[in-house]
Parts: structure tokens; C-alpha cells; sequence
């Protein structure tokens, strides 16, 4: 798709000599600004600087390089001088660097993290090192016993006493070092002992608590649920083991413990503390008790934003809201030398269409005319509040590329005293970090403006889908839904054209044109040759064909009622739907309901090459691959239209999800996937994905252009995007839970001063069939301190990109060598960081930055989910289908992913508001006395103890007990007691809130369901291989120290 005015840049390094980039800027405000239209008075100052709040377990909240530390906006570098005076900004202190400035790294070391980028996938370089002995086998097992133990060393700020966590017994010590004006402080954790001295309790003792002693059975793939695959799945489903398919609970585990790590004799050990290590959930209530209810104003460049998980509001005062861009960190290194030494992932995460809450103002829309958007004449960035004002308002220089362009005519204005245009607060792209232009016809395909979308409904009309009574649920459903899709905002109705389809082997049409009597049905059946027997007729508007497009779904289950036939195609249809779209010369998306591979005589057909003997093997690798040919066209064809592709999977068995869902995944489409699909327990799982999809807010025929000011660049791209060339991700359409990931790199140095600057323009349909731009604007700082760049890191975001790179690293290379590389990683980063950044201390501590001091138990997590787990008793397309889903997720849905939530319910307050708060995902949490609920965003348990107090049994389920509890509840009874209305409404509110409906599994402690929900306790081991998070931090401690020496 090429889009006219919007492509050709010239190369960025052609930085130009002179006017010294931003000055100015934002200078000092007015002291009432005209926020009036678009953003609302500027918070008070002290909004910002609200202390930080007791976290209420009696630890004090970590202070550090949160947004509103103010440390955080110096530490050598210049003042800033982009927020106001009078905006709220922090007060200057004098800040003590955390450390010496970086010396010069070992040849070692840097040779070492050469060879180990993960952005840098290559057939030779993961190779272990020689002298790490772990490295030289699959970190799968617990690494073997330490002499060891690590102490560990939170370093939070500089000079300051140190805050001495005495931990339980067999605990080494654990030093919080933190910031300053923090008084010292002793926590007294377990009865006083002597610290442990190098002892480090075996493996074995971390399993000592489990229920199920031995090796781990068989269960779903970690993180990621399998819908309907679960001990309530029919029989007859060969291919695909899910958990506990099988039904084998013993027996070795591929590609785990290596190394003769197994069970070590002994007399029994101590179970190690968990609250020795750091603790998500803690970080995740810190930053919440911190900055939760409060206002962000994004007026300071490389300001940190609140974590994804805290309830904030967002004011927008330049840069773009975190809702739209998160960074890995906001505190580029200035070399590209320094970049390499640390190993962090230099990546931005933009989510254009993140859904914004009712009290955050929506995008403001600017409109110029006929003469179209403001632009630089050289790099072609838009006007944004970075660009400077010279020359009495009549030029300004580019932020991006340092050009200096004339002010058109109609734009002049005068600059104010500080050099500021008077008209700075009128004009939401001289302001504001986030704002949308009315696009001309420059910026259409053809010249032309474009048509408003339309949705096609795809449904196979085979024999499952019509027993299974899909078809009819589909149907039934369509007939209320299509009152509620997306509009322009104050249109009174959507501009959305619709049309059906229905399909086996062969296509069927249908005419829903207001001026029939009835539907019409025009049958296709040579699928080579894919066209659109309805010129007219086939897409409609919704209101005006209310009569036939109701008549019609009734129809089609009783019309397909007593049908045979198993066999279906699927190119040939999505390629129909591309071809309806270029015959009403409008993009849209495709909605297509699809039961089994399809194995009709057509392009695309299909065949099992599923082989579970790949598995840890190099090729295993193809498993992931889709095939090539017909669906790689496909995509093509699709983005080249602006046809999103959504497919709603219902298979009994292996479908070929990498091959299928290729299509989707290169459109900005979902894939969704109901394994046994029942109506009864399944139903309406499903109707609420299908809800959300039909009416989220989305954006079609879409091109993302990122700029950058001069010194980096964007590499590197994920998603569910297209990519004809290096710079334009075409997206046939994006919505709200999408996110484009995007790597930079240094092409040069990066200036402290001016810092660094994105730009990620998205040149979008509306879905009232407007051409429009959003743009969104990011400032980021620049060091010659690694300190500063990891003291700005966000785990978070850096998850999303470790997650993403992984995931398609493994399209190319055997999983153990992308394991390795995420462990050697970790460890590089953290070792740079200790090297460079943290105060001298004992080599047997481990000291992790504070920003990143959850980041193993991310990464350990990632490496146990099941694209990454190499195990058989895995489904591959079970694996596929998280690989492509993780692909195109925001930041929050990774987190949750890899974090799950655990609630405890036995002792929550029914009478209150606010939801319980949730604990570490570790089985030392759970009681048998308790009740819990889990989440991650694919899967919702409810667990129950076996010793459940009945009362809750009684008012959950109105049963005395937990032995009268039906097996394989999907829903909670409506009963009118407190209890349950209270964890009703936790559950809904969790549905409302994810991208993607759960379907709630209710277990029982030690039945054999309850394996299924132990996968998701991350911190423990993996129950198909993998490492518990302690193990997992003392094997990347015993590396770094490895790579120290
Ligand atoms: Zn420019």
C-alpha cells in the first residue's frame, strides 16, 4: 500500500550544523493557560509531589527513580529545560550520582554481551561461554546446589544508610540500600539468626511443600490457557495432548533437569523464605500506593511513568501519555558503545488506540485546511512541540533532523518574550504530546476520500459447527450486535457497512439489499478463481437492512441444518473477502468463524504436519513456521486492501493455528480459539470475545511511520503488521489492545543536552471513513551514565520486548539456544549494572537496579511458557497460537501474562469497595483453609481449598460442602448473598476489564484439575521443566558474578 505524501523520507543523519537543537520549548506558562479545549487546568504543583505513602505491610514504600522522585531529573545532566516553572516541576536537588561514572568495561565482558544480543539473533552467537559452566547446558532444571547463597542488595539511591532486612532463618542477608532522606532502617524479618553463610539449601527443598511429589505431570503449557482442553474436553481428540489428556502423572519430563539435578538425599531442609527475594506484588502496591489516584502531567522530558498496573490520570503537557508509549527506559545511553555494554533493550511500545478513561480528555483534532499538515520539508516529521521557532515566528528547526523550514503563510504567529508563539496554547500540536490532523487527499489512496468500512461475517456452515449449534449461537448474537458497532464520536449511527457469507467447501453469498423481500443466496464453487457475484447488495448498512439481515440469520442454521459436509476451505474465502472489499473500494475487517483445518480441494488446503518428534530438536522451529505460498500472498493481498482478517477457531483437534493464523497476525486481526467447542460451557466465553471484537475501537488501512531526532533510529519492528519495506508498518487495521514494539539503535551520539525525540506518526481510516493522523510525541533523556539509564528502565516494557523477540527468534533458531540467550542477557544486564552502577559491595551479594529488581521472575517466567518450553506433552498449536497472540500485546497484558494475578477471597471485606489485594504467585501462598481466585488474562481459576471454610462453600455454591460441588463448573450461581455478589463482581470487572474473555475454571485443592491452575504460580517450578524464581536468581547471580571475574 503506498500512500502518497506520506512516504519518501531522506536519510536521518544528515544532522545539520547550527542551531543547537530544542530551546524554549515549553518555557515558563502563562498562569492561565488556555487548557480549556483540550486538557483541563494544570494539576497544582503539589499533586506531583505528594509524599510517598506508607504501602500499609509496615515496609516502608521504595523510594527511588520513580517519576516523581525528583533525582530523578538531574544527575549531571542539564537542567531541564522543557517543563514550566510554573508546571509542577519537581524541585531540583543536587543529586550524587549512584555511583562513579562508568569505567571502561572488560574486554571479557564486553566481548561476551557482543555475542549474546538478543536482537541479534544469529546462528553462531549464542554460544555458551566457556566459562560458565550453567551455560553450557538447557537452563531448564534448577541450576545445581551453590556453594553460595546470594545475598541480595536492592540499591535504591544514593548515599544513604543502609536498610538491613534480616531475613528468616537460612536467609543470607538482604541489604535494601535506600534513597535518600530515608532514615535507616532495621526490619527484623524472622527470629534473629546468624545469616546464613554459604549454604545454600538444595533444590530438592523447594518441592518440599508440593502436594504432588515427584516428577511434575503432564498439564497445560505455562501462562497460556488452553480453552476447553481441560479434563472436560470429549474424547477423541489425538493429536493435540492437552493437559491432562494423557492422563499420566509420572515419568521423566523432556528438555528438564539436566545435569543429574534431581532430588538430592539429605535429611529435609528449611523451605526457603519468599519474602528474601523481591516480590511483584509488592512493587506493583508500592507504585500504586504511590502514585495511584493521582495526577501524571507529562511535562518533563524522560519523565518515568507510573507502572502500567497503578490507577493514575493522565495530563497531557507535550509528550504523549504512557497509555500510547511506553519505553524499555527513558534515559538513552549517548554512545552506541555504552548501549552494547549494557545490553538493554533500547524499544518504545505504541499502542495508537489505547482506550482512554472517561475523566482523560480524547485526542484533539487539528484542521488545517486544504493545506494539509504542517510538516518538515526534509525528514517530513510533523509539527509537534519540539519543533523550534526562530527567526521572529517567520522559520523553525526541526526537532528530528535540524532542518530549518519556512512557516507557511496562513500559520504565522508571533513569538512571545521567551520566543514561544502567542498562539502556543491555542494549537494542540504546539502543546499537547498526543493529537490527531485531519488528513487531505494527499494522504488517501487514489486521491481519493475513503469509503467508511465495512464488516464481512464469515461463518462455516460444516457439519461441527452446525451440531455443535455454533452456527445458530453466531447468528442469534449478530442480530443485537450489529446495533453496536463503532461510530464516529456524535454520529448517530455507525457508518459500518456489513455483509455475510456462509462456507464449506463452497462460498455462499448473500444479497441483503433494503429494496428485496427477501435474501438472496448466490453460490460460488470454483475456488481458484475467487470473485464477488454481487457487485450491489452484498455489503449493506445495518439499519436500513435491519428486515433482511434478521430474516437472513434465521435462516442460515435451519438452511444448513441437515448438512454432511465436514470438509471446508479457508484462503479462498478470506481472498472472497478481499475481493468484496476492492469491489466496494472500501478496507474493513473480516470476521470468520472456522470449525477444521481445511482440507478441501483449494488453494491454501492444508495437512497435518504436526510431529511431536520434532520437539527439541532444530527443526522444531518449522512447527512455528507458517507455510509459505498461498497465505504469505494472502497478506499481502490483505494489507494491500486494508482487510483485517479476525478468526474465531472452534477445533476438535490440530488445525495447523501457525499456518491459519498467519493471515491475521501480519493484518492487525486476533485469533481466537475454543478447543471442543459446547455451547453450554463454552457459549458465552466466546459471545463476550466476540462482543469486544465487534465494537472496540479500531482505526483501518493504517501506516505507522516512526521518526526519531538524529543520533537512533527504528531497527526493528513486532506485531500484527506488514512490513513492504525498513520504515512503513502497514497495519490493515489497528485497535485498541494492539501495539506495534519498536527496537532503536544509535546511528550516532545522542547529545544530554537536547536529549531524544519520537515521533510515531499513524496515518489511519476512521470508522466513520475519515482519513486522519494520529501523532504521537515522546521526549526522552540522554546519558553518559548507565545509572541514569537504569534508574529510568521499566521492567515492564522491557518484558514486552524480551517476550516479543523471543517469540520470534524461535522461528529461526532451536529454543535452547533462545533460552540461553534470555539467561545470559539477564545476566549481562544485571552485571553491567553491578559493574558500573551499584557501590562496592561484597561479591556475594546480588544487587539489582531498583527499577528492574523484578525483572528475573519476568524472565524466568517468559521461559516457561509453553512457545518456549519444549515439551511434547504441549499442543503445538496451543503453542503457535500464544506465539502470534504475545506478538501484537500491550504491555500490561505481557505483565499479567507472565505475572499472574492471585486474590485471596477467604479473607476479603464483602462490604468493601476495592478488590483484595493479590499475593505472589507461589504455592507457599495458598492454604487449604483458602479460596482463590487466579488470572492472567487468558485464563481465570477459582481454586478452593480443601479445607474451605463451608460458609463460603455455602455461599458461593449453595452446597454444604465442597464434595456436593459439581465437577467442571464454568459459572458461578446468582445467589443473593453478599459473598457471592462481591466475587461476582470481582470476576466481572476482571472481564470487563482484559482485552479477551476468561473462562472461569473452578478447581478443587488435589483434584486433578488443580494442575492445570498450579502452571500459572510462576514463582514455583515449571511443571514442564523450568526453574523456580529463587533457583532462577541464583543461577543468574552465579553468572554475573562469572561475568565479574
Ligand atoms: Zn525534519
Amino acid at each position: 500500500m503506498s500512500q502518497q505524501g506520506y512516504v519518501a523520507t531522506p536519510p536521518y543523519s544528515q544532522a545539520q550544523p547550527g542551531l543547537g537543537g530544542y530551546q524554549g520549548g515549553f518555557g515558563s506558562a502563562p498562569a492561565q493557560p488556555h487548557y480549556g479545549h483540550y486538557g483541563g487546568a494544570p494539576p497544582p504543583a503539589t499533586a506531583l509531589l505528594k509524599p510517598p505513602v506508607s504501602s500499609g505491610t509496615g515496609l516502608p514504600p521504595h523510594p527511588g527513580s520513580g517519576p516523581y522522585n525528583p533525582n530523578s531529573q538531574q544527575n549531571g545532566a542539564p537542567m531541564q529545560r522543557y517543563p514550566p516553572a510554573t508546571y509542577s516541576q519537581p524541585p531540583q536537588q543536587s543529586y550524587n550520582s549512584m555511583a562513579s561514572p562508568a569505567p571502561p568495561p572488560p574486554m571479557q565482558l564486553t566481548n561476551q554481551m557482543g555475542t549474546m544480543n538478543l536482537g541479534n539473533y544469529g546462528p553462531v552467537q549464542s554460544a555458551p561461554s566457556a566459562t560458565s559452566p550453567v551455560a553450557q547446558q538447557p537452563f531448564r532444571g534448577p541450576p545445581p546446589p551453590a556453594t553460595a547463597q546470594p545475598s541480595m542488595q536492592h540499591q535504591m539511591g544514593p548515599a544513604q544508610p543502609p536498610m538491613q532486612h534480616q531475613m528468616a532463618p537460612a536467609q543470607p542477608p538482604m541489604q535494601h540500600q535506600m534513597a535518600p532522606a530515608q532514615p535507616p532502617m532495621q526490619h527484623q524479618m524472622g527470629p534473629a539468626q546468624p545469616p546464613m553463610q554459604h549454604q545454600m539449601a538444595p533444590p530438592t527443598s523447594m518441592s518440599m511443600g508440593r502436594p504432588f511429589p515427584g516428577p511434575p505431570p503432564p498439564a497445560a503449557p505455562g501462562g497460556f490457557h488452553q480453552p476447553g482442553l481441560g479434563p472436560a474436553g470429549p474424547p477423541g481428540y489425538p493429536q493435540q495432548t492437552g493437559p491432562f489428556m494423557g492422563g499420566h502423572m509420572a515419568g521423566p519430563q523432556p528438555g528438564g533437569f539436566p545435569g543429574g539435578l534431581g532430588p538430592q538425599p539429605g535429611p529435609p531442609q528449611k523451605k526457603l523464605d519468599l519474602d528474601s527475594i523481591p516480590s511483584t506484588t509488592q512493587v506493583i502496591e508500592d507504585d500504586q500506593a504511590r502514585h495511584g489516584g493521582q495526577v501524571y502531567s507529562t511535562n518533563i522530558r524522560g519523565q518515568v511513568p507510573p507502572l502500567v498496573t497503578t490507577n493514575f490520570t493522565v495530563q497531557d503537557q507535550g509528550h504523549a501519555s504512557p497509555r500510547f508509549i511506553r519505553c524499555t527506559t527513558y534515559s538513552l545511553p549517548c554512545t552506541a558503545e555504552l548501549a552494547k555494554q549494557c545490553q538493554v533493550p533500547l524499544a518504545c511500545i505504541v499502542k495508537p488506540f489505547a482506550r482512554l478513561p472517561n475523566n482523560e480528555t480524547p485526542l484533539y483534532l487539528v484542521n488545517h485546511g486544504e493545506s494539509g499538515p504542517i510538516r518538515c520539508n526534509r525528514c517530513k516529521a510533523y509539527m509537534c512541540p519540539y519543533m523550534q521557532f526562530i527567526d521572529g515566528g517567520r522559520r523553525y528547526q526541526c526537532a528530528f533532523c535540524s532542518c530549518v523550514n519556512e512557516v507557511p503563510v496562513f500559520y504565522f504567529q508571533h513569538l512571545d518574550h521567551m520566543g514561544r508563539r502567542v498562539d502556543f496554547y491555542e494549537r494542540a500540536e504546539l502543546s499537547l504530546g498526543s493529537y490527531e490532523m485531519v488528513a487531505t487527499l494527499d494522504y488517501c489512496k487514489n486521491n481519493k476520500p475513503p469509503k467508511p468500512p465495512a464488516y464481512i461475517f464469515m461463518i462455516d456452515v460444516s457439519y461441527n459447527n452446525i451440531k455443535s449449534g455454533l452456527v445458530r449461537l453466531i447468528c442469534d448474537e449478530l442480530k443485537t450486535l450489529l446495533d453496536k458497532l463503532p461510530r464516529e464520536d456524535g454520529a448517530e449511527s455507525s457508518a459500518i457497512q456489513v455483509g455475510f457469507a456462509t462456507y464449506n467447501k463452497t462460498l455462499h453469498f448473500y444479497n441483503v439489499k433494503s429494496s428485496l423481500s427477501q435474501p438472496q443466496m448466490m453460490v460460488v464453487s470454483d475456488m481458484t478463481e475467487m470473485y464477488v457475484p454481487l457487485p450491489d447488495g452484498f455489503l449493506v448498512n445495518f439499519q436500513e437492512s435491519r428486515a433482511l439481515v434478521c430474516n437472513l440469520l434465521s435462516q442460515i442454521p435451519d438452511m444448513f441444518t441437515d448438512t454432511n459436509e465436514s470438509e471446508t476451505v479457508f484462503a479462498p474465502i478470506i481472498q472472497a473477502g478481499v475481493e468484496a472489499f476492492k469491489e466496494a473500494d472500501c478496507s474493513g475487517k473480516l470476521f470468520v468463524f472456522h470449525s477444521s483445518m481445511p482440507t478441501a480441494e483449494a488453494p491454501g488446503k492444508l495437512k497435518n504436519r504436526d510431529d511431536k518428534k520434532l520437539v527439541n530438536t532444530d527443526k522444531e522451529k518449522t512447527l512455528f513456521q507458517p507455510l509459505k505460498g498461498t497465505y504469505e500472498q494472502l497478506s499481502k493481498d490483505c494489507v494491500a486492501q486494508g482487510c483485517c482478517v479476525d478468526l474465531f477457531l472452534f477445533p476438535n483437534q490440530y488445525v495447523d493455528v501457525a499456518t491459519m493464523a498467519d493471515v491475521p497476525s501480519h493484518t492487525g486481526g486476533s485469533v481466537f480459539k475454543y478447543n471442543n467447542f459446547q455451547v453450554d460451557t463454552d457459549g458465552e466465553h466466546f459471545l463476550r470475545d466476540l462482543r469486544k471484537e465487534v465494537q472496540k475501537s479500531i482505526g483501518f488501512d493504517a501506516v505507522m511511520r516512526v521518526r526519531t531526532s538524529t543520533g537512533f533510529r527504528a531497527t526493528d519492528f513486532f506485531g500484527a503488521i506488514h512490513m513492504n519495506n525498513t520504515t512503513d508498518v502497514e497495519m490493515a487495521a489497528v485497535d485498541c489492545d494492539k501495539v506495534v514494539t519498536v527496537e532503536f539503535k544509535h546511528d550516532d551520539a545522542l547529545s544530554e543536552e537536547t536529549g531524544a525525540f519520537i515521533q510515531c506518526a499513524l496515518l489511519y481510516t476512521t470508522v466513520g471513513g475519515q482519513r486522519r493522523l494520529r501523532i504521537l510525541n515522546l521526549g526522552l533523556n540522554c546519558s553518559t551514565h548507565l545509572s541514569e539509564l537504569y534508574k529510568s528502565c521499566e521492567t515492564d516494557a522491557l518484558v514486552n520486548f524480551f517476550a516479543k523477540s523471543a517469540y520470534r527468534a524461535i522461528l529461526n533458531q532451536p529454543l535452547k539456544n533462545v533460552r540461553d540467550i534470555l539467561v545470559n542477557q539477564t545476566a549481562h544486564m544485571l552485571a553491567c549494572y553491578r559493574k558500573n552502577c551499584a557501590s562496592a559491595s561484597v561479591a556475594s551479594q546480588l544487587i539489582l537496579p531498583d527499577a528492574m529488581k523484578v525483572f528475573p521472575v519476568y524472565m524466568n517466567s517468559l521461559m516457561k511458557t509453553a512457545p518456549l518450553t519444549g515439551s511434547t506433552e504441549l499442543a503445538t498449536d496451543e503453542r503457535a497460537h500464544q506465539r502470534l497472540a504475545v506478538m501484537a500485546m500491550a504491555v500490561e497484558d505481557t505483565q499479567l501474562l507472565l505475572y499472574p494475578r492471585l486474590i485471596p477471597l477467604h479473607n476479603m471485606d464483602v462490604g468493601s469497595e476495592v478488590s483484595p489485594t493479590p499475593v505472589r504467585c507461589s504455592e507457599e501462598r495458598l492454604a487449604d483453609g483458602g479460596v482463590f481466585l487466579l488470572e492472567n488474562g487468558q485464563a481465570l481459576f477459582l481454586w478452593l481449598g480443601q479445607a474451605s471454610p463451608p460458609d463460603m462453600i455455602q455461599g458461593l455454591f449453595n452446597v454444604p460442602s465442597l464434595a456436593h460441588l459439581q465437577a467442571h463448573m464454568c459459572v458461578l450461581p446468582e445467589l443473593d448473598n453478599p459473598l457471592s455478589k462481591k466475587v461476582r463482581s470481582i470476576i466481572n470487572d476482571l472481564l470487563e476489564k482484559r482485552p479477551r474473555s476468561m473462562k472461569l475454571h473452578i478447581v478443587k485443592q488435589k483434584d486433578k484439575p488443580e494442575m492445570m491452575f498450579r502452571q500459572f504460580l510462576v514463582e514455583d517450578k515449571g511443571l514442564h521443566g523450568g526453574t523456580s524464581y529463587l533457583d532462577f536468581l541464583c543461577h543468574v547471580h552465579r553468572e554475573i558474578r562469572q561475568l565479574l571475574t
